[in-house]
């Protein structure tokens, strides 16, 4: 047998050949990659040796935590029996059928059909053909503009870029693409804060935003309405508790369709099985991806609400969208195993009523931290607005770059959180304990405090 290759042998490779996502690949061939060689639980381990916490799940996505027999032996003995078979032919596959199944019971009741994909892209790519298609079939095609919002993420490719709000995105490739537009984020510190408005006005404010767009636009020309329950990779950018039922009553009031991407907060994240449970509406398509297998296996989808369903099964004919790994029988037994161990484990209720609250508790006291200028989580998402001056909320200049250095600290400490903007993140796996908590916010403190050091400088 060969000897192991050393990590600096690895990185080489690595720069060589492959190009990273999100990333500046000769930024990255200078410095050479991190490379994570084993995990187990909510641990990583990577060639050097270093133990890593893991406060982001992976990509918001390990919800069970690494190291789960059960989704190994569910794709062990899928792949035995029957490795790939298409859904295009007239055909189904048994773990496809019984996840289509298990997604209706845990979703909203209004949730009984589902359309898979492989990612959240893939699944926001879906919501614009289909809802598309579903006007079209009603008879009104005019019908097509998406409204969506400005620091929104739904994913890479052309309509998943598009849908999202990221200006990057937008620079590169010509995006958005027709029929898609944005309006302003509900993100109360920096919008409604220096206004004086209350958090419930502001929520109140941002959502007549999206009712001054659909008129603007002309109601009859507007498909939909499509957001996060919590934007995640804008920032964990959790709204006023008066925000979503506002949204949902702007968009019956037109007919607009209402679509949750629940990509990162649907499979229990927020403390209930899906975040717009959490926020308090009832969407008309769901998407989701990540958390439904734990990040072991690719798999996304989209949840259709009855309102959709019945049109385009009693009307709509052929659906002309589809993609080779729709309903994989491998990624669907993953699937399966991973929400029966949610289930199992009473995941949904142990963020809910167990370690949300704690890491609630343990981010008040965060907020006490020069540093920080507010602190906010909801079940096990978190985030921590780093400021220059903590009386006034004053941000530092941008050049700063104060969230990339923190980010700097938590990677030589042990522990993984994101940077965005001067917004430090984190969402780890369900699984955490209490203990574990404290353990990760011992180093979250230690890196402010590293952070604050470098800031007086
Ligand atoms: N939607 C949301 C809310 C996301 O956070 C992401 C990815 O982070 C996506 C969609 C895209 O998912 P994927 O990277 O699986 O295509």
């Amino acid at each position: 047998m060969n000897a192991p290759r050393t990590t600096a042998e690895l990185q080489a490779a690595d720069s060589a050949h492959f190009l990273h996502p999100f990333t500046d690949f000769q930024g990255l061939a200078r410095k050479g990659a991190r490379i994570i060689e084993r995990a187990e639980n909510i641990y990583l381990w990577d060639t050097e040796g270093h133990k890593i916490l893991d406060a982001m799940s992976g990509l918001w996505c390990v919800n069970v935590g690494y190291g789960q027999k059960a989704l190994v032996d569910a794709a062990t003995k899928q792949m035995q029996q029957l490795p790939f078979y298409n859904a295009f032919f007239q055909t189904a596959t048994v773990p496809a059928i019984e996840l289509a199944e298990r997604l209706a019971q845990v979703t909203p009741p209004q949730f009984q059909h589902v359309f898979f994909s492989s990612s959240g892209s893939e699944s926001n790519d879906t919501i614009v053909r289909m809802v598309r298609r579903y006007w079209d079939v009603l008879g009104q095609p005019q019908r097509s503009i998406i409204i969506s919002r400005h620091n929104a993420y739904h994913g890479s490719t052309m309509a998943g870029a598009s849908l999202g709000g990221m200006i990057g995105m937008h620079a590169q490739g010509g995006l958005p693409i027709p029929g898609i537009v944005h309006i302003e984020q509900p993100y109360w510190w920096d919008h409604g804060r220096e206004q004086g408005l209350t958090r419930e006005a502001f929520g109140l404010q941002a959502a007549h935003w999206l009712e001054e767009k659909i008129l603007s636009s002309g109601p009859e020309n507007v498909a939909a309405f499509i957001g996060e329950p919590i934007q995640g990779a804008g920032g964990v950018i959790i709204p006023p508790s008066t925000y979503w039922p506002e949204v949902q009553r702007i968009c019956r009031k037109y007919g607009v369709l209402l679509v949750s991407d629940e990509v990162i907060c649907g499979f229990g994240r927020t403390g209930q099985w899906f975040g717009c449970e959490t926020m308090g509406f009832e969407p008309d398509l769901m998407t989701f991806a990540k958390g439904v297998t734990s990040g072991y296996v690719p798999l996304g989808g989209v949840m259709v609400g009855e309102r959709v369903a019945r049109v385009l099964i009693e009307q709509g004919g052929e659906f002309n969208h589809g993609y080779t790994y729709s309903g994989h029988p491998v990624a669907c037994a993953v699937a399966l195993a991973n929400i029966g161990l949610i289930q199992e484990l009473k995941l949904v209720e142990h963020v809910r009523e167990d370690v949300g609250p704690y890491l609630a508790q343990a981010y008040a006291q965060l907020a006490e931290h020069p540093l920080v200028g507010e602190a906010q989580t909801c079940g096990l998402m978190g985030a921590l607005l780093l400021v220059k001056d903590k009386a006034r909320g004053t941000a530092f200049p941008e050049a700063l770059a104060m969230g990339m250095v923190c980010r700097g600290h938590c990677f030589r400490e042990g522990v993984i959180m994101r940077a965005v903007g001067d917004r430090m993140i984190i969402a780890p796996p369900l699984v955490i304990t209490r203990a574990q908590i404290d353990e990760m916010v011992a180093l979250i403190r230690r890196c402010l405090d590293l952070t604050l050091a470098d800031a007086v400088k």
